[in-house]
């Protein structure tokens, strides 16, 4: 039996769902306006969190600053239950993008509310399209989770080029958590946690790259972690 995978709900699930499925896992759409964070917890043997608008600055204990965007404070709310229940149910999660801003939020981190405002002189982090464009390299920390499910990709060093499109990151990492990846601006592009169940997040778009594969690794580990869980 494949692992049934909770995909949160987000305005271009496709991919999402196409990458889970070529990595052998059951995706499942989970409905926040329906469902209980617990009760969904119950009925899926791991969490994947997906893209999407700016989490509510609230929420890290900040103002909203100006270039803030929109913000969704029901799926933030649901999200980050979802959180919760996923880790107290040791199901394995992996946030993508917003998906790792909302991982780190939910367990005490905080987030740039926006990157060229608040950094000045950093990348280009968001580069909308093509969905796959190559926007900037990362630096991925040796000996992490990531480095060893990338480790094909990383054969020649510990760099490799993703997509971006985002402009918020992490400012704190929540604790218990460890940055596995960043851009060289110093953006942080993945973390970790170093022990116990699988929880990843990248900030960049691997679910784009299915039709190359060339990210299916990490949806491969994660599918695999969901498996043995
Ligand atoms: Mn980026």
């Amino acid at each position: 039996m494949a692992p049934i995978i909770g995909v949160t709900p987000c305005r271009s699930l496709p991919d999402y769902l196409e990458s889970v499925r070529r990595a052998g896992g059951d995706p499942r759409v989970v409905d926040p306006a329906q469902e209980k964070a617990a009760e969904v917890v119950g009925s899926i043997d791991g969490l994947l969190l997906t893209g999407g608008t700016d989490v509510d600055p609230t929420l890290y204990g900040d103002a909203p600053r100006a270039m803030l965007l929109e913000v969704n404070r029901e799926r933030d709310d649901f999200e980050i239950a979802m959180v919760h229940a996923a880790r107290t149910a040791k199901r394995p999660v992996f946030g993508i993008c917003r998906g790792l801003q909302i991982v780190n939020v939910a367990l005490g981190g905080t987030l740039i509310q926006d990157i060229p405002s608040e950094m000045p002189g950093s990348l280009e982090h968001s580069v909308p399209t093509p969905q796959n464009s190559i926007a900037h390299e990362i630096w991925v920390t040796k000996g992490s989770l990531l480095y060893s499910l990338m480790q094909e990709k990383l054969a020649e060093g510990d760099a490799c080029n993703v997509n971006s499109r985002h402009h918020q990151s992490i400012k704190r990492v929540a604790a218990g958590f460890e940055v596995t990846a960043t851009a060289p601006d110093g953006v942080i592009e993945a973390i970790e946690c170093g022990r116990g169940s699988f929880c990843l997040g990248v900030q960049w778009h691997p679910e784009n790259f299915w039709r190359t594969g060339e990210f299916r690794p990490l949806f491969e580990g994660f599918v695999e972690a969901c498996q043995k869980r």
